[in-house]
């Protein structure tokens, strides 16, 4: 294990159960590699800790070697061997843990869904923290997110600064408050946490009962710093209904809490120099953009007799948070307005996987119509920058990425005003909202006459004049998503944490 320190800038470590590209499954794993680049381009040491899957892509990871050196972490009783793994990724440095336990936490084929994803990730937090720790690493911050690497924030405070490691401030970010990591209290003691300690109402409680736990409650009050991924989502869960029962804790700790909305990875989604797609374009010459629609088209046997026809994506998770619904819906309002629509999207949820196979086999002939029910990073380019419109009616969406990265591929969104949504995509017809920002087409209701206008007003647009589409597509396409300006406002977070530990430690 090698021992950093140099850098001028924060130490910073990231504890996480996804990083894109290498082993992703939604937005969670785009926003640990996108921050941490933007946090690395501004001096400081960042460094990442994932599990070692089974199912990841080692074929992106440079330089993948074995470190000498094993890593025993506590776990029910007991101490078990982690193996150590370290590569680049990126750019990035990462650690990736391979536990040595009978249960064979990350060898599943798969990343979640497991029937002991609670323990897989309460042994993963564990270890990471332990890695840490036996490294001999200060670091600054140590950045965990979501229910799986929530564990850290308690463990840390209770176990590890008493210690004598405590040179860290613990930031907590929650993509989504809608998974919370519940479980029966007595599950939490197998990462060697006190359930006497931490079963309170103010502490790590469930409110839905006295003996279950809750990870997200137990890190929003354990961190330092807990965020959240959009403004108008910090604000939604602060609501009965937003918080999931989290509203009240969330209230209390308020003081510590920030929406912070998520950037995108401007290197990985960039049309002018994208290896995914047919060809590459810009906004000042959008000749490539057409080319790729073409190709789309032929390659999923679409009709290409109307080259102006219009296309509309659609690159979801197919769960009930996104207005499943609603997506059916885009589809059949597609058609009656003249388009054509292609959806690239998997569900972990069988009954919705099934109803849209019923869908894809329904239209599969028809030649404005395609369903790909999978996952396909490679494909979800194509689909970027081939489509002039994309559609996402979430019910709720704590940021949602694709919104911007259809925006950097000259694709006008559609979107219901929700979230992250509400505070990236502004309606071109909303007078409230200088023109400059004004960048797609949005509805409030969830339903399907809301979302059915908005349709038709994004078709009118695109129907009426090629020259002013063209004008909107490249100004959606120079909006700047990047994570410049998100990655200063954590900066300027764990800068003020680390200053108000240093002065409480000379005090
Ligand atoms: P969430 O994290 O809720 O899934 P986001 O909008 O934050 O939603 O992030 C979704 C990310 O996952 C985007 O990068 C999107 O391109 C990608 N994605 C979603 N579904 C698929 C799919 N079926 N194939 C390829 N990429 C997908």
């Amino acid at each position: 294990l090698t021992l950093h320190g140099t850098s001028p800038g924060l130490h910073i470590v990231h504890i996480a159960a996804e990083m894109a590209p290498v082993a992703k499954v939604g937005g969670l794993g785009d926003v640990v590699s996108g921050l941490c680049k933007a946090l690395q381009r501004k001096g400081h040491l960042v460094e990442i800790v994932v599990p070692k899957y089974d199912c990841m892509n080692c074929e992106l990871i440079t330089d993948l070697k074995v470190l000498d050196v094993v890593v025993q972490s506590y776990f029910d009783g007991q101490q078990f061997n982690n193996k150590i793994w370290v590569g680049t990724v990126e750019g990035l440095p990462v650690y990736f843990i391979e536990p040595h336990h009978p249960a064979r936490f990350f060898l599943r084929g798969q990343y979640y869904g497991e029937h002991d994803d609670f323990k897989r990730f309460s042994f993963f937090s564990r270890a990471a923290l332990e890695l840490v720790y036996q490294a001999g690493k200060k670091p600054d911050i140590i950045h965990c997110h979501d229910w799986q690497t929530a564990f850290v924030a308690p463990l840390y405070w209770d176990i590890y600064a008493t210690r004598g490691f405590d040179s860290a401030r613990i930031c907590f970010t929650c993509h989504n408050f809608e998974y919370q990591g519940t479980a029966p209290a007595s599950e939490l003691a197998s990462c060697g946490l006190d359930v006497d300690h931490l079963n309170r109402p103010d502490r790590m409680q469930d409110r839905s009962a006295h003996d279950r736990i809750n990870t997200v409650k137990g890190a929003i009050v354990y961190s330092n710093i807990v965020t959240t991924v959009s403004p108008t989502y910090a604000q939604e869960v602060r609501s009965a209904e937003g918080g999931r029962g989290l509203n009240d804790t969330l209230k209390f700790h308020a003081r510590k809490f920030v929406g912070i909305l998520n950037g995108i990875d401007t290197d990985t989604w960039n049309p002018s120099s994208d290896s995914f797609i047919r060809v590459q374009y810009n906004a000042d010459d959008l000749q490539g953009k057409a080319a790729n629609k073409d190709a789309v088209r032929k390659h999923m046997n679409l009709s290409t007799k109307d080259a102006s026809q219009p296309l509309v994506g659609c690159i979801t998770r197919l769960v009930p948070q996104k207005g499943v619904h609603l997506i059916r819906h885009a589809i059949y309002k597609t058609l009656e307005l003249g388009g054509q629509f292609v959806l690239l999207g998997s569900s972990p949820v069988p009954y919705i996987q099934r109803e849209f196979e019923g869908i894809a086999n329904h239209f599969q002939s028809n030649p404005h119509v395609r369903l790909l029910l999978k996952y396909d990073d490679a494909l979800s380019h194509l689909i970027y920058a081939a489509s002039d419109l994309f559609v996402i009616p979430s019910i709720f969406e704590p940021c949602g990425l694709t919104q911007m990265i259809a925006m950097r591929y000259g694709s006008v969104p559609i979107v219901r005003k929700t979230g992250g949504l509400n505070d990236s995509v502004f309606d071109i017809d909303d007078k409230t909202i200088p023109v400059q920002f004004r960048n797609g087409f949005t509805f409030v209701k969830p339903d399907e006459q809301a979302l059915s206008s908005a349709m038709e007003r994004a078709f009118k647009y695109y129907n009426q004049n090629p020259e002013i589409w063209q004008q909107l597509v490249q100004k959606v396409m120079r909006m700047d998503f990047s994570w410049d300006s998100s990655a200063a406002q954590y900066e300027e977070l764990y800068e003020m944490s680390v200053a108000r530990a240093r002065a409480s430690a000379r005090a």
